[in-house]
């Protein structure tokens, strides 16, 4: 079984660099104060307990013109649609609910891949007690997290794996490969 992929997806400027690159624990992406830096999708391949998986930043994909940011969460849900096993949706917990976090969520309503929101910049409890104002969004569950306070990184990654699609048991494992011995 291929190793799932986790597709990040969500307006710009929200922390999806900062969250691939907290998870990864190194610099994989490149993180940006201005919305709509131009950069390669990145991917980075980690585990959590037994599960492995590959984290994309979609972020960047395609040439980010700040004039037409609908065309750059085309490229990302896209690409959530044609690869990816499940979405990390992130929206800022500071800024609130914006016009284009709902355009990004119309638009993933349509899509049959699970999803979780991840509600970043919850840098304390003050902003913990406002993440009613996401719930509904999409369905699936919400996380919050922060980045920048170090803060539900493990829940995060918890989450994540719970939802990840079922990995191949160890019993599926030992018949392939009996099979491909007996061939
Ligand atoms: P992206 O465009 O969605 O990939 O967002 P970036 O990862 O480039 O981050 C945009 C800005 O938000 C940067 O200035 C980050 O330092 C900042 N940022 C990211 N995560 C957090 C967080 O948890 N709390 C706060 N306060 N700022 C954050």
């Amino acid at each position: 079984m291929p190793i799932p992929k986790v597709a990040i997806v969500g307006r710009p400027n929200v922390g999806k660099s900062s969250i691939m690159n907290w998870q990864a624990g190194k610099l994989v992406s490149v993180v940006d104060p201005t919305a709509g830096v131009t950069r390669d999708r990145v991917e980075y391949m980690m585990h959590h307990g037994d599960r492995y998986f590959d984290l994309v930043d979609t972020g960047g994909i395609g040439i980010v013109d700040s004039d037409d940011l609908s065309e750059d969460i085309e490229r990302q849900i896209q690409f959530a649609i044609e690869e990816a096993d499940l979405i990390l949706f992130v929206v800022d917990g500071r800024a609130g609910l914006t016009l284009l976090d709902r355009q990004v969520s119309d638009r993933l309503r349509k899509v049959q891949v699970p999803k979780l929101v991840v509600v970043n910049k919850c840098d304390s409890i003050k902003t913990d007690l406002e993440m009613h104002e996401f719930e509904g969004i999409a369905d699936g569950p919400l996380i919050q997290t922060s980045v920048k306070g170090n803060r539900h990184r493990q829940e995060l990654m918890d989450k994540l794996v719970e939802m990840l699609p079922a990995a191949a048991s160890d019993e599926a494992v030992r018949e392939s490969k009996k099979e491909k011995n007996r061939n």
